[in-house]
């Protein structure tokens, strides 16, 4: 399930988006001012921000700005809320670093639609599009792994962990990114856990022969591959 953290301090609106956001299928952490939203963020990354412009105190375009020169942030999916609809005020939303904007008033629908294309886009193991590589298939509304009919079995982290890499194929992560997208818990966490989990994963993957694709990539990470097509055979 994504996470999405609503950064707005008028309640009603907050909870207007956190309802539809919720029916909608998505888990919702609600912030009223720019240091509760990086409080929050601290805590547990989340897949997207909704993040409203004017906040009291630090501002929501000077927070997305801060968000983007972070080296654990500089990738987070945000949707600027605004109540002003000015294109200069765009032009400064998208500068300052958001992924999207959109004009109070708007209609909930065109926010989970948004929502929808920017995860699609920045962070598409959020949503529940069936994936596949090298004839593994992964479907996340049934929570099935399967390669030419064998299904594969797979623990609630290892299956998260391989929507992960197989959404980001090719890629290397380091075990701390592991941790923040993953598990959304860098903290906390010690980093060999993942070592734990991409084992499991692996072992579980000999079964279909994939498990060859979950490299180590030594000092880095690790990174999904495609088998090569001799190894497909
Ligand atoms: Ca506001």
């Amino acid at each position: 399930m994504s996470r999405i953290l609503v950064v707005e301090d008028e309640s009603a609106i907050a909870e207007l988006i956190s309802i539809n956001l919720r029916h909608a299928g998505f888990e919702v952490t609600l912030a009223s001012s720019a240091d509760q939203a990086q409080y929050e963020v601290d805590r547990v990354l989340p897949d997207l921000v909704v993040l409203d412009w004017m906040l009291p105190g630090q501002s929501g375009l000077a927070l997305a700005r801060q968000w983007r020169s972070a080296v654990r942030t500089k990738e987070l999916p945000i949707i600027m809320l605004t109540a002003r609809a000015e294109e200069t005020d765009k032009v400064s939303g998208l500068d300052a670093g958001a992924d999207d904007y959109l004009t109070k008033p708007f209609s909930t629908n065109e926010l989970l639609a948004r929502i929808r294309a920017v995860l699609r886009r920045k962070a598409p193991e959020a949503l529940d599009s069936l994936v596949e590589i090298s004839g593994l298939s992964l479907d996340p509304g049934t929570r099935r792994v399967s390669r030419e009919g064998a299904e594969v079995k797979l623990g609630p982290t290892e299956f998260r962990l391989l929507h992960f890499f197989m959404t980001h194929p090719e890629r290397v992560h380091s075990r701390s990114q592991l941790l923040d997208r993953v598990w959304g818990d860098h903290v906390f966490i010690e980093e060999r856990t993942v070592d734990v989990h991409v084992k499991r994963l692996r072992e579980a993957l000999e079964r279909v022969h994939c498990a060859r694709m979950i490299e180590t990539v030594r000092g880095a990470g690790y990174r999904l591959t495609q088998l090569s097509a001799a190894l497909q055979a």
